[in-house]
């Protein structure tokens, strides 16, 4: 996943939004959008699967749902050894699928298709067009940046769905644009990305919608003045990343299990503990897995393979102010 750097300081909304975007793509700027009611006719949305809450929207088309729906599919048939790590077990809540597909019912409510414009789904965005061309969107989590720009421009802004308008008041709402790349990788060959690393992306994604610690007045006095929040891990804001193929780019996790360590959790035992995968399956899940790793600060990611680090802190505090 590439990212885009996003250099000026002071912070601004520009940046929390690409922080929160896995492949780099949507900026956020201020332009007023006056609030849409009722609802634009967004066409109906259809359930993933009858036993989650996650709604497909209209925009997705027929490849993105085959292959989100065998995503889930692939999430909920892993199976692990007993020797799990306890970190996956803290995080994920059981050593099998069904806890990786729980995991990701609380945090991702509604997916979107490439090609909808965030103007036309939300009652007030900022946003612009693409600020590169050349980085490589697979999915980013939209309702995070949404939900922090509601509390920066203290307005309340609705989500367009489901020929329905839906608060965005919590970032647990977890609204997940695809890129284009989710179902289309390598645009000369048309390679698609294979489940396990689709899925892997879905676990990043659905982490950034954890607000672990919650927001403190300091934060919001920040984010009303066009700063980042203090506390990163709210959202699990990337942060630019130090050294390695990363250097300069806002593609790494600046604080502990933030969304590539959980990344990196996911597909690191699905290299050393699933009970149910191919070798071709653990091939993807390892290049993930170092992937992840290089986007993780060193001494965090030597204390997470050693296993000195704490447990992570899976909460999410709803804003109160
Ligand atoms: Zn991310």
């Amino acid at each position: 996943m590439k990212s885009i750097l996003v250099r000026s300081l002071p912070v601004s909304l520009a940046l929390i939004s690409s922080l929160v975007f896995a492949g780099g793509c949507k900026r956020l700027v201020d332009k007023a959008v006056p609030p849409q009611l009722p609802p634009p006719q967004t066409g109906m949305a259809e359930q993933i699967n009858p036993q989650l809450e996650i709604s497909l929207d209209a925009s997705l088309n027929d490849k993105e749902r085959e292959y989100l729906k065998e995503d889930f599919r692939f999430a909920q048939s892993l199976k692990f050894k007993p020797e799990t790590s306890p970190y996956f077990v803290t995080a994920f809540n059981s050593r099998a699928g069904e806890g990786i597909l729980r995991f990701l019912d609380e945090r991702i409510g509604h997916i979107i298709g490439p090609d909808t414009t965030v103007e036309s789904r939300f009652s007030y965005t900022a946003n612009t067009g693409n600020a590169s061309n050349k980085a490589v969107t697979i999915a980013t989590n939209i309702g995070t940046a949404v939900w922090l720009e509601t509390i920066a421009q203290r307005r309340s802004i609705n989500f367009f769905t489901n020929n329905t308008s839906l608060p965005v008041n919590d970032p647990r709402i977890g609204i997940i644009k695809l890129g284009r790349a989710y179902s289309v990788f390598d645009e000369n060959n048309g390679r698609p990305l294979n489940t396990v690393a689709r899925t892997s992306i879905l676990v990043h994604e659905a982490r950034h919608s954890d607000c672990t610690g919650g927001l403190a007045d300091r934060d919001f006095l920040n984010l009303a003045s066009g700063q980042l929040p203090e506390n990163r891990s709210c959202g699990h804001l990337h942060t630019i990343c130090t050294s390695g193929d990363y250097e300069g780019l806002p593609a790494c996790d600046g604080k502990q299990w933030g969304a590539y360590a959980l990344g990196w959790l996911f597909a690191n035992e699905i290299v050393k503990n699933c009970e149910n995968c191919t070798a071709a399956m653990r091939a993807t899940a390892e290049a993930v897995a170092l992937d992840s790793l290089a986007r993780i600060p060193q001494e965090l990611a030597r204390e997470m393979r050693s296993g000195s680090l704490n447990q992570p802190d899976m909460s999410s505090t709803p804003p109160t102010n």
